[in-house]
């Protein structure tokens, strides 16, 4: 059993091979990769993963609307239309 701070999907699993002949594992972060939209998968637009990024204010690194970094612009717009006609149509 993996000690607790490895019992994470975060952690990246590296098998290797010592020079006894034993696999054993390692663990690593996993790189991170872009923002990507929570519904459809594509990646989010105006959204920052550069190193120089945490130099940057919140503001700055995604965008400044409901859901902005958490759902695309096109996703948004579709469930904001869903969710009207449900309340009048
Ligand atoms: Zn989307």
């Amino acid at each position: 059993m993996p000690r607790p701070a490895h019992r994470t999907r975060s952690k990246a699993k590296v098998y290797v091979r010592t020079p006894g002949g034993r696999t054993v594992i390692h663990y690593r972060r996993r790189r991170k990769g872009r923002a990507r939209c929570a519904m459809c998968g594509k990646p989010l637009h105006g959204t920052v993963v550069s190193f120089e990024a945490r130099w940057l204010p919140l503001t700055a690194k995604r965008p400044e609307r409901p859901y902005g970094g958490y759902v695309c612009a096109s996703c948004l717009s579709k469930g904001i239309a869903e969710a009207v006609r449900g309340l009048y149509g």
